[in-house]
């Protein structure tokens, strides 16, 4: 079924666009009103999780509006979601891997080992540790959902 150029998809009895499901699943969370799931290339029929990311709902006006007044540090991150960076927007890893990553952090394992336990480069880890992506923080935030 397709709605405004999205894939819908009834979901318990309820209608949702297919790339919000997919994220939802993604992070293991269900999306608030204000979270919009963008599509990196504008192809709103790809829904390839590295094509997906998070906004708010004023990030992602912003990012289709002309003549907007953003800040310097958000033009330059928009242009590298425009440029089609792979993977800048999607996470590589889940919610519950977050949770344990966070965890281990804490216990002072070493980023490599968390990152091999993991299956990711241990840049990952300092990069969630150092609060350097914005995915993370995001998926930090909803931890508690
Ligand atoms: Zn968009």
């Amino acid at each position: 079924m397709k709605n405004n150029g999205y894939h819908r998809m009834r979901r318990l009895g309820k209608l949702i666009d297919e790339h919000r499901l997919i994220m939802q699943e993604h992070i293991g969370c269900e999306l608030t009103p204000d979270e919009i799931v963008h599509h990196i290339n504008e192809d709103k029929t790809d829904n390839r999780i590295e094509n997906l990311m998070i906004m708010t709902l004023a990030e992602h006006s912003s990012l289709h509006s002309t003549g907007h007044t953003a800040s310097k540090e958000f033009r330059e991150h928009l242009s590298k979601i425009k440029k089609g960076i792979p993977n800048y927007g999607a996470a590589k890893i889940n919610l519950s891997q977050l949770q344990d990553i966070l965890t281990s952090i804490r216990n002072h394992e070493t980023f490599r080992s968390i990152a091999d336990r993991h299956g990711v480069n241990h840049s990952v880890i300092s990069d969630i540790h150092l609060g350097k992506r914005q995915i993370y923080e995001q998926m930090k935030q909803q931890i508690e959902c």
